[in-house]
């Protein structure tokens, strides 16, 4: 028997490095004496083992929505809010027993347990029907780099389907599935819900819990849903939010309270049309998301023009986000502080893609910015930090005259296949979405109207958990623009 306590050549050589590393010199014999005591204390780590060799199949869908998927849909209530609703989980969401693959050929488990979302879901009664696509590790906004192909727009294939929650868009555009999970980082659930012509829910950042979710960037990650109408989209959250000990950041987060109560009533709200996110957008985006809001009036809602300047707020989100993700990357997926959880199978599988390799699609979106900030010793990732709470202050100011803000989701139309290839192409489609991210406040997309068969959509911003503010002037806006369209 070999003594589990015994220092071993590679012990005293990544100590050496360790104390080196980290400028913790000491003499020779004191560092022996720490390794001994860190040996000493160190628990059993026996890597995960699976039992049972479930993966799901490869859907055959027509959109390449879907990945894997079960036989037949898992139910494991009968009761509850979401009875009769069929979901897909984006495949960055850990659900037992079928393989994820964060759309990246470089990452692969089949995880044994299902993200707390997951559980919330199935305990409402819904249906799970598997995992939808994505681009690699959340990285993209327009769902054509996933290493498991194309997702098409349902609506119209020459059209992006957006991402990165592609295939969370497109399956519930398309029919395939009620509902669908996604997550949103800078964008991710708002863009395909924009670009497919449905409702998208980013909800406060740490209302709903992230744990069983493969971390992109921990300050800015949250997990919302994509739907049809605002209302399903309200149940959704309302069963998925709220306080859960496997994930410490939400233990700040309030009891989500009802959401979907008072759904239907807008009336005395005040609505404000922020300067800066119409000024940038194209008229024809700015001008038909004015008229629709402007037609709130009718419901009750008093619509007035408000001063916001979003500055460059998508460029801090991009140094931001991927600062955090290459921090993960360095930390072999495990936040160390707050993050998402500390599930073993995921931070394994996240260790062993890194090893592998992310590829080229992850290069050129986090190099450039990772670059820039080990160049500058961490200050381009303060300094955008910095810039964030100054735009949040400008937020405060804003809300303190209306209770929400609306604004269209996305600056211009939406893309064509194969016209976002450069940062010029890709930052305007994150100008509008991204800044809320780093405020972490709610964000409802839906379609309001449409110009030749192509979605214009409104984002509906609230303060941070006035989660269910953002639905209701949502919803308002739903009906105004059913009504008269
Ligand atoms: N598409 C944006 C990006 O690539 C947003 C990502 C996200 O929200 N996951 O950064």
């Amino acid at each position: 028997m070999t003594d589990a306590t015994a220092a071993t050549d590679a012990d005293r050589e990544l100590m050496r490095e360790q104390a080196a590393r980290l400028h913790l010199d000491v003499p020779d014999q004191v560092r022996a004496e720490i390794l001994a005591d860190a040996l000493g204390s160190a628990p059993d780590e026996r890597p995960p083992t699976r039992t049972g060799d479930d993966r799901g199949h490869r859907a055959d869908d027509d959109h390449n929505a879907l990945l894997a998927v079960y036989d037949e849909p898992r139910v494991e209530s009968g009761h509850g809010t979401l009875v009769g609703i069929t979901v897909a989980l984006k495949d960055n969401l850990a659900v037992a027993d079928l393989e994820m693959t964060c759309g990246s050929g470089a990452y692969s488990v089949v995880p044994s347990f299902d993200a707390t979302v997951v559980e919330r879901l199935l305990e409402e009664g819904a249906g799970v029907v598997g995992k939808a696509n994505m681009e690699p590790f959340a990285m993209g906004p327009t769902g054509e780099f996933s290493d498991f192909g194309h997702v098409e727009n349902p609506l119209n294939a020459a059209l992006v389907a957006g991402g990165s929650s592609s295939g969370s868009g497109a399956a519930v555009a398309a029919g395939t599935v009620d509902v669908a999970l996604g997550t949103d980082t800078g964008g991710s659930v708002r863009i395909p819900a924009a670009c497919c012509g449905i409702v998208g829910v980013k909800p406060s950042h740490t209302l709903v819990p992230r744990y069983g979710f493969v971390d992109f960037a921990p300050s800015l990650d949250t997990i919302g849903p994509l739907a049809r109408d605002v209302e399903t989209a309200a149940t959704v959250l309302e069963a998925i939010a709220g306080p859960d000990r496997r994930d410490p950041t939400t233990s700040s987060a309030r009891e989500a309270g009802t959401l979907t109560d008072g759904l239907d009533d807008a009336d005395g709200l005040r609505v404000g049309l922020p300067s800066t996110p119409f000024s940038r957008a194209t008229d024809a985006a700015a001008g038909a998301v004015r008229a629709v809001a402007t037609r709130l009036e009718a419901v009750g809602v008093e619509v007035v023009d408000v001063p916001l300047d979003l500055a460059e707020m998508e460029t801090a989100y991009l140094t931001v986000g991927s600062a955090e993700f290459v921090w993960l990357l360095e930390q072999d997926g495990v936040v160390r502080g707050h993050g998402s959880g500390y599930n073993e199978e995921l931070r394994a599988a996240f260790r062993a893609a890194r090893e592998r390799g992310l590829g080229e699609h992850v290069a050129r979106r986090i190099l450039p910015p990772a670059f820039l900030d080990a160049r500058s010793a961490g200050r381009t990732y303060a300094r955008a930090r910095r810039e964030g709470i100054a735009f949040e202050e400008r937020l405060d100011e804003t809300f303190s005259r209306v209770d929400a803000l609306v604004m269209p989701t996305l600056r211009d139309r939406v893309p064509a296949v194969g016209e976002t290839t450069t940062r010029a192409d890709f930052l305007p489609i994150i100008g509008n979405t991204a800044p809320f991210n780093i405020a972490g406040t709610p964000a409802v997309t839906l379609p309001v109207t449409e110009r030749s068969g192509v979605p214009v959509s409104a984002q509906v911003v609230a303060p941070r958990f006035e989660d269910s503010v953002a639905l209701r002037v949502a919803r308002a806006l739903e009906r105004v623009a059913t009504s008269t369209a």
